[in-house]
């Protein structure tokens, strides 16, 4: 089986996992309610997604 000749120095780790860093999710608004929510999702608040009512909402959920 084929094996590492050499230890891989810290500095060739460090360059490879420079690009692993989680970025924060991107946020739109729902323009029904002018909520903040991830983009492609259904409104929680409202229920609205496309311009349309897609989901029936608790009232305890609706602020
Ligand atoms: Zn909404």
């Amino acid at each position: 089986m084929a094996v590492p000749k050499r230890r891989q120095s810290n500095s060739r780790t460090g360059r490879r996992r420079s690009h692993d860093a989680l970025r924060p999710k991107q946020l739109g608004w729902c323009p029904n309610c002018r909520r903040a929510l991830p983009t492609h999702v259904v409104c929680p608040s409202c229920g609205y997604y496309m311009g349309r009512r897609v989901m029936e909402v608790a009232e305890e959920a609706k602020r």
